[in-house]
């Protein structure tokens, strides 16, 4: 008899949830996207079933991302069906399907950011409590934080986030053709075949590999595409004694590691272009006002949408994952630890900050971070943000006053003074493995977690200072550059 079989049988679920867990770092499960396969037209006016589903499809689809998003109850993909439709039963559940998933993350993203308003309206209530108190006025330009709720997602483009069910990827058995695609439409029983041909960088990319069953169908300029996804799975090479690299993402630098090294910027040329782009953007607004007092209905308006904006976006994904890439590639060895970043809940009070901000595509950092790393079998791990640019990395105190202006670091109680991304990048780093830290549920426990820390390297550090001279040896946590080697709180206990 096989020990393990009966042992297994013997285990809680919980042991059951942890081995699993332990199991699942061995290796990471990375989803392949295949895009711009477009679909062909073989008879002339056979894709106009497919738009004929989608006029149909979309605004039933969009009832539910209303229903989802509105409404008390959980979006889920298995709610029963409210509302009275011309599509199958099939296409009928893919498009709540579809909506429970653009709900769920809407509704996600919209409580990280209502969450981070309350905790910026609790801070902003303790600085105007603390300045009433010692009579001095708050600092300038610091409002009340302001809740604007969130608008309810809207469908823009024709998309269909299809399963086997309704939408069946074929090998040809023709040469002519690669696949043929079968799906349901309006006409029950008479399923749309389409063929599909793929280029040859398609073909080499899926070649050995299994397709996953879902398959997104979408419409663009009057031409439809297909997108096909398979699963790779990818061992984690890393070492379990691999040093730990924190990583800070930002504007000014894209990526700054606690190795002192910086990757990409959104400054300098792509700032230059953004702000070329919000110029003819502004400007074109102004035409259209202008049109549309004269009257001009609105599908004669001129477009806001740019193409030179479209390609500056293009140009700051590359960017991105360029500085991703070096930074991987100057650091193969390492365990790399970013922050959870909330992109979401970022916001700045000025507008033109603002639309910097969504140029500079910062939500797409920790997405390639997270991507090139496991496609590289590195170990990745995320930590929690708060404080972490705050935080004083000597010796744990976290205050806003720390930071004199974005780039600089300045405690004002020990005086360590650090470039502020890499002070951030630090902290993160030492983040990795802090249970204590990542049991905290809210900002208000990671800064208690942090004040006691703080509490501890005071206690340590008066101390040493009380020590008989022999022991001022111990300076030697202060480096020839002025700087104090960080304390942990681990240190800390032991010693003092
Ligand atoms: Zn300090």
């Amino acid at each position: 008899m096989d020990p393990r079989v009966s042992h297994k049988e013997t285990q809680t679920p919980e042991q059951e949830k942890k081995k699993r867990k332990r199991k699942k770092k061995t290796k990471q499960t990375l989803t392949h996207a295949v895009t711009h396969i477009r679909l062909i037209e073989a008879n002339a006016g056979k894709l106009s079933a497919l738009d004929h589903l989608m006029a149909v499809y979309l605004p039933l689809c969009q009832q539910y991302i209303t229903l989802f998003c509105t409404e008390e109850t959980q979006p889920s993909q298995y709610a029963a069906p409210v509302f009275a439709s011309e599509l199958s039963a099939r296409l009928h559940r893919v498009a709540i399907q579809q909506a429970a998933g653009i709900a769920k993350s809407w509704r996600t993203n919209r409580q990280a950011a209502y969450e981070t308003y309350l905790e910026n309206l609790a801070d902003y209530a303790e600085a105007k409590a603390k300045a009433t108190a010692s009579g001095k006025p708050l600092e300038t330009g610091r409002k009340e934080p302001v809740w604007r709720e969130w608008n309810v997602p809207q469908l823009r483009v024709p998309v269909m986030q299809a399963n086997v069910n309704v939408v069946v990827v074929e090998p040809s058995e023709d040469s002519t053709f690669d696949y043929w695609l079968r799906i349901a439409t309006l006409d029950k029983g008479h399923p749309l075949r389409v063929p599909v041909r793929l280029a040859a960088y398609h073909k080499k990319i899926i070649e050995g590999k299994n397709l996953n069953s879902s398959t997104t169908l979408h419409r663009r300029n009057g031409v439809w595409w297909l997108t096909l996804s398979f699963d790779t799975d990818v061992p984690i090479e890393t070492e379990a004694s691999a040093p730990t690299v924190g990583v800070d993402v930002g504007i000014a630098n894209f990526l700054t590691t606690s190795t002192g090294k910086q990757y990409g910027t959104m400054h300098g040329r792509l700032r230059e272009r953004h702000r070329r782009d919000r110029e003819k953007r502004r400007r074109k607004a102004k035409l259209r006002a202008c049109l549309k007092k004269k009257g001009v209905s609105s599908e004669d308006l001129p477009s806001t949408s740019s193409a030179t904006g479209q390609r500056l976006a293009r140009h700051v994904k590359q960017e991105i994952n360029r500085a991703v890439n070096l930074l991987l590639h100057d650091h193969p060895d390492a365990r790399i630890v970013y922050e959870d970043l909330s992109v979401a809940s970022m916001r700045f009070k000025s507008k033109a900050l603002n639309a910097y901000l969504s140029t500079s595509n910062l939500a797409h950092i920790p997405k390639q971070l997270a991507w090139a790393t496991s496609k590289r079998g590195m170990a990745v791990h995320t930590v929690k943000a708060a404080y972490s640019s705050q935080e004083c990395h000597c010796c744990h105190y976290p205050d806003r006053a720390n930071r004199p202006d974005q780039a600089t670091f300045a405690c004002i109680v020990c005086h360590h003074r650090d470039q502020a991304d890499h002070n951030a990048a630090a902290n993160l780093a030492s983040r990795f493995g802090d249970k204590e830290l990542a049991a905290c549920t809210n900002k208000a426990e990671v800064k208690a977690l942090l004040l006691w820390r703080h509490e501890h390297w005071k206690q340590h550090n008066r101390l040493i200072v009380v020590e008989p001279p022999v022991q001022l040896g111990l300076w030697g946590i202060r480096s020839s550059n002025g700087r104090v080697r960080p304390v942990s709180s681990k240190s800390v206990q032991i010693e003092g």
